[in-house]
């Protein structure tokens, strides 16, 4: 039961609606990306699920539970940004750290969490770096494990790939997939690659100037677009 719904949830920002009753079931274990031109509002969707927007209207359940009105903190979800907002004075090991010593957890508890994402992630030989030293793919890495030990039900990507070169963008798309399926937990994913949605989701939703106009597998999505736009924006070439 750690999927998210979102029921009739609407978003106005300063009086212009952006967002018009969004309806979505994100089933427990999905990677669901949010696809669409810049603009369509895949940020602002992602950041009322994580509790940093509020919504205008409607409601956001997570793991059965009504969070509509939660801090972020209170939601059991993490978030990973396009700017991966390390502590640029702090180590990789206390970046990685850090959200569970401000919760309280035991020295020793963060000590084997932060290990065991270092494993996971392949990012042990850089545990005492400062982030300065390391390459974009390493941060990006660093600010995965953020999230990773915090050990949430729902993971929020908002274009964790697009400040890399195509080569590593590859190479990370293939190690998210790997991370979904060893973790099983719920992915909610924002791009506006085309690739990145086909490769990565599960169920991708399209969306186009606030309003959902499919939500489908890649592969459906792909052969039996909805409309035009959906077609214009991924179908199979005619
Ligand atoms: P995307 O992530 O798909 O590029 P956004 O969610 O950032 O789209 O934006 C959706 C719409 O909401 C856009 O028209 C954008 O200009 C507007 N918007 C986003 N954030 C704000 C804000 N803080 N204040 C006012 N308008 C905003
Ligand atoms: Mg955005």
């Amino acid at each position: 039961m750690n999927g998210v719904e979102l029921r009739n949830v609407t978003k106005a920002y300063a009086g212009l609606t952006v967002m018009e009753n969004i309806n979505l079931e994100i089933t427990d274990g999905d990677f669901v990306v949010l696809l669409g031109p810049s603009g369509c509002g895949k940020s602002t969707l992602l950041n009322m699920i994580a509790g940093l927007e509020p919504t205008t209207g409607g409601e956001i359940h997570i793991g059965g539970r009504n969070v509509t009105e939660l801090e972020p903190d209170e939601r059991d979800i993490a978030m990973v940004f396009q700017s991966y907002a390390l502590y640029p004075t702090m180590s990789v090991r206390k970046n990685i750290g850090f959200g569970l010593k401000m919760g309280g957890m035991r020295k020793d508890e963060i000590e084997k969490r932060v290990a065991d994402v270092g494993e996971l992630l392949q990012i042990t030989p850089l545990l005492d770096r400062k982030p300065s030293q390391l390459s974009g793919g390493q941060q990006q890495r660093v600010a995965i494990g953020r999230a990773l030990v915090r050990e949430p039900s729902v993971f929020l990507f908002d274009e964790p790939l697009s400040n890399l070169d195509a080569k590593l963008r590859a190479d990370m798309r293939v190690e998210l997939k790997r991370l979904h399926e060893r973790l099983g937990r719920t992915i909610v994913y924002v791009t506006h690659d085309q690739i990145e949605a086909m490769t990565l989701a599960t169920k991708v939703v399209v969306l186009e100037k606030g309003r959902i106009q499919q939500a489908d597998t890649p592969e459906n999505v792909y052969r039996r677009p909805a409309n035009h736009f959906v077609a214009s924006f991924v179908g199979a070439p005619t």
